[in-house]
């Protein structure tokens, strides 16, 4: 078992870390937040002073932050893993970033004899909570095999993608995927009901055929429902479709239909939604429609299976 680094402790770090513990790994953390340091504290964590002294005393330092801004600063700023980490150590960022800057923290790291990984996730709080997150991963394959054992105590997969920066692009096509589909399972729920047809017999008649989609099955239920507690914040996918569109103009690929969803997600932003579930794309259709995407009363007979 390896004594292990772990600074950011949020809504996905805190059963990251926690999952680690409970495979027998010793913890090393570190947050700005002082509730989050007590409450992995008491779960057996060490504490420390800043993400230098995590560095200084573990060789495996993991990373889960909000953005690139954040990982710059705690890698590369004053008193940052760069200060104490010695040589060999690796860095294991599993935020979602911009991967240009997974590349640049990379490179600096590298000018020291760090080395590091990006691996950001996909699955949300319920999979961080029970251990089966989708590792995304960059980098090179003896650093992947080496702390595979480490991803095994938090996800169900973990896929080695390319060089360090292919697991942050793998993710951002995650985020285009995810967006896109909301916003078309959105606008067809919202045409049909107007149209005057139940929105759950349409999801029912749909669901196994072409159209079928995790996320159609993951949100369309929570749409009919009117449950749009988070979740995965809008304002979280506004941050990866603003890494997505930088990225994808820096290289010259336009992508019209991801543009198109984040001014969808920016209106929601602007009114009020931000904190809610990205399935409440359906409230900026329904506004344009007048009308709200509910279940019926009447329930189809002709339902086979
Ligand atoms: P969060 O905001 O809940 O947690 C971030 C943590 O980092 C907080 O505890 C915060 O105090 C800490 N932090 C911020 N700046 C710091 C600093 N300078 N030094 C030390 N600690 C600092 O975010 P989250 O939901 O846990 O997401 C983390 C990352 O995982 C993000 O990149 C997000 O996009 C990604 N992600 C989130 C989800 C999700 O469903 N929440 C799913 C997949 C991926």
């Amino acid at each position: 078992m390896s004594k292990i680094g772990f600074i950011g402790l949020g809504i996905m770090g805190k059963p990251m870390s926690k999952n680690l513990l409970k495979a027998g790994h010793q913890l090393v953390i570190f947050d700005i937040n002082e509730a989050a340091v007590a409450e992995l504290k008491q779960a057996g964590a060490e504490v420390g002073i800043s993400p230098k002294d995590v560095a200084s005393k573990t060789n495996i330092i993991i990373t889960m932050l909000p953005n690139s801004p954040q990982v710059k600063a705690v890698v590369l700023g004053k008193d940052g893993v760069i200060e104490g980490a010695q040589k060999g150590s690796i860095v294991v960022d599993m935020s979602s970033i911009a991967p240009l800057v997974s590349r640049e923290v990379s490179e600096a790291l590298a000018q020291k004899g760090i080395r590091m990984l990006d691996a950001p996730v996909s699955g949300g709080e319920p999979k961080a909570i029970d251990g089966s997150l989708s590792i995304m991963v960059g980098g090179t394959q003896a650093d992947f095999d080496e702390i595979l054992p480490i991803f095994k105590a938090m996800g169900s997969s973990a896929v080695l993608t390319g060089d360090i920066g292919a697991g942050n692009v793998t993710k951002l096509a995650n985020q285009i995927i995810v967006a896109v589909n909301i916003a078309a399972v959105s606008e067809a729920l919202v045409m049909a009901t107007k149209a005057g047809v139940d929105p759950e017999l349409v999801y029912q008649a749909i669901r196994g055929g072409l159209a079928g989609s995790t996320v159609l099955d993951a949100k369309a239920p929570l749409m009919m429902g009117r449950k749009f507690n988070p979740g995965f914040r809008i304002n979280l996918h506004i941050k990866d479709l603003g890494n997505v569109l930088e990225t994808s103009h820096g290289i010259g690929v336009p992508l019209p239909l991801s543009a198109a969803v984040m001014e969808i997600m920016q209106a929601l932003k602007v009114d009020g939604m931000g904190d809610l579930d990205h399935g409440a794309i359906v409230r900026f259709y329904e506004k344009l429609a007048h009308v709200e995407v509910k279940r019926q009363e009447t329930k189809s007979t002709s339902v086979i299976g």
